[in-house]
């Protein structure tokens, strides 16, 4: 099979045309159509640290994309006032240490230096504190021994190194800016792009596509059809009637209403990583880019409006909002049941979404893409390669899940009714079993969901103790354990961050210079 017609050209449209040509070059047939006028979703800016991979597989280095995009480097996710008003924590791109066979956190449960686990447990809390960049003006990454083997991972695809090192940061960048960067990248190496409103999907007797109706640009023909049409799903929701499966009942929040807003960056500097800001109804997102920050308001429609949700972003933002233009989104929370039906593969939206609390969206893109590579179907259509696929990209969704519930189960914060409604709601059975297990042993790679979803133990370990809602323990053995190892170790964290934080450049610096 080498003709592929893909619906869609937001940023799973042309992240999956980018890699499926830099994967298959000439040997395979992309025509990309997407609407003139019915726009992409125009969020979704930060990422996970696995996203570096797709770069590296389309041959990209940093120098090449990134001042394109506007991209901003992200060393964490920053959790504001999920505990209570003015506490925060952050969830680092950094592994966790071990001391004795115990998590250093296992440590500090028992004898932590200070109240602040990420600071005492992670380089990087600091790091992120001063503003500054995980590379040093000429280029060259911060040493981590945790890391050793970073570089010798890169060009490998995200499936091959999985779990294998923690890569320290992540990227932040204008979503519409990548879409336009990868257009060019994509066409430039034969990729067909019509601007053109898909009208009719063409079904044979089987009720496989034979093609997809334009209103200009007559049918398009393939063997293989990539959904990349949103929330819509027009291809596999609508066409193929593959059912949606929601999430609502564990993950209530549905709205979003989004605001990109120009900003001095010298000025107000670049804290390298994305902040996560609890609110009466839901968070609010900040990631800072170089000309300008991108926020929104994520929040449940049963608890609050889409003009009081709109005025308390305003609010928070301050004038620098006052002339932007607000973008209202509703939300599909959920996944499709099968995200490969027959000859149609849905990526990005249409395939599933969930609240972008971890910044999981995008991740979802690169993951599904990889799992089309991996199980790119031949003439046969094997189900067996649409099986695997279909489970693989499933568990993903159904494992950031349990995490990002986790999230409202575990927060203290308890001062209004939609706080307090995320101590009683349901959440999944498996959630429950786990968290009455994390509460005598913090979590590790028996106990935490078992299918690869992106998310090792040590994040479910920063979002227990950095919520604070939810009593944890030291294991009793570390009770009759020789702790000074432990606090070598702890040591060893503040000298190096001290020396970082001597040495790194502001993250604005790093990008200017
Ligand atoms: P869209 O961007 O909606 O693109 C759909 C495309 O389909 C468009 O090009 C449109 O023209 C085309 N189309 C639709 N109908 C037709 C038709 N009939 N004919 C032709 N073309 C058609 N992800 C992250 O990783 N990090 C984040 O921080 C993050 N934040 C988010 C915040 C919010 C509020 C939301 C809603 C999402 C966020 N995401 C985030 C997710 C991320 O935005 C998406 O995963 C990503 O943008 C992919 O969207 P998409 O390409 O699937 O859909």
């Amino acid at each position: 099979l080498n003709n592929v017609v893909i619906v869609g050209g937001g940023t799973a449209g042309w992240m999956t045309a980018s890699y499926l040509k830099a994967a298959f070059g000439d040997r395979i047939d992309i025509t990309l159509v997407e609407s003139g006028h019915i726009g992409a979703v125009g969020v979704g800016e930060a990422t996970f640290s696995d996203i570096r991979h797709f770069f590296e597989f389309l041959g990209l280095k940093e120098k090449d994309w990134m001042p394109a995009c506007n991209a901003t480097y992200k060393l964490a996710v920053r959790f504001e006032n999920w505990r209570e008003k003015g506490h925060y924590f952050y969830h680092p791109f950094e592994q966790m240490r071990s001391v004795n066979g115990f998590p250093l956190t296992d440590w500090w449960l028992k004898q932590g230096p200070t109240d602040r686990f990420d600071k005492d447990c992670f380089v990087m809390a600091s790091v992120i504190d001063a503003g500054l960049s995980p590379r040093h003006q000429d280029g060259t990454l911060i040493d981590q021994p945790f890391d050793e083997g970073a570089d010798e991972m890169q060009g490998l695809t995200m499936s091959e190194h999985q779990g294998k090192t923690q890569f320290p940061y992540a990227y932040q960048f204008e979503a519409a800016l990548l879409a336009k960067y990868l257009t060019k990248y994509s066409v430039e190496r034969g990729v067909k792009h019509i601007v053109d409103d898909v009208r009719e999907v063409s079904l044979d007797d089987r009720g496989w596509i034979t093609g997809v109706r334009t209103g200009e640009h007559g049918d398009l023909t393939g063997d293989l059809f990539i959904d990349c049409t949103g929330f819509r799903g027009l291809l596999l929701n609508q066409a193929l009637e593959e059912p949606f499966i929601s999430y609502q009942d564990t993950l209530p929040n549905d709205s979003a209403v989004a605001l990109q807003v120009p900003m001095d960056m010298e000025r107000r500097g670049i804290l390298p990583c994305t902040t996560a800001t609890a609110q009466d109804a839901g968070w609010i997102w900040t990631i800072p880019l170089t000309g300008r920050v991108g926020t929104g308001y994520v929040y449940a429609k049963d608890y609050l409006s889409p003009e009081e949700a709109e005025r308390t972003l305003r609010e928070f933002v301050g004038p620098a909002a006052a002339d932007v233009e607000a973008n209202h989104i509703r939300m599909r929370i959920g996944r499709s049941r099968n995200s490969w039906v027959k000859n149609c593969v849905a990526i990005g939206l249409s395939s599933g979404f969930v609240e972008p609390l971890e910044s999981t969206g995008i991740f979802f893109i690169h993951h599904a893409i990889e799992q089309l590579v991996k199980n790119f179907p031949a003439a046969d259509w094997n189900s067996m390669h649409r099986d695997l696929y279909n489970s693989a990209v499933s568990h993903v969704m159904d494992g950031v899940r349990e995490f990002l519930v986790l999230h409202y189960v575990a927060a203290k914060r308890n001062d209004t009714q939609y706080w307090r409604d995320t101590k009683t709601r349901k959440i999944p059975d498996s959630l429950a079993e786990r968290i009455e297990k994390w509460k005598v042993q913090l979590p590790d790679s028996e106990t935490v969901y078992p299918y690869y979803h992106g998310l090792p133990p040590y994040s479910y370990m920063c979002i227990l103790l950095g919520m604070g809602g939810i009593e944890l323990k030291p294991s009793p053995a570390l009770a009759l354990a020789d702790g000074g190892a432990a606090q070598r170790e702890f040591e060893q964290i503040r000298n190096k961050t001290q020396r970082l934080t001597e040495v790194l450049p502001k993250a604005y610096d790093y990008f200017t210079q």
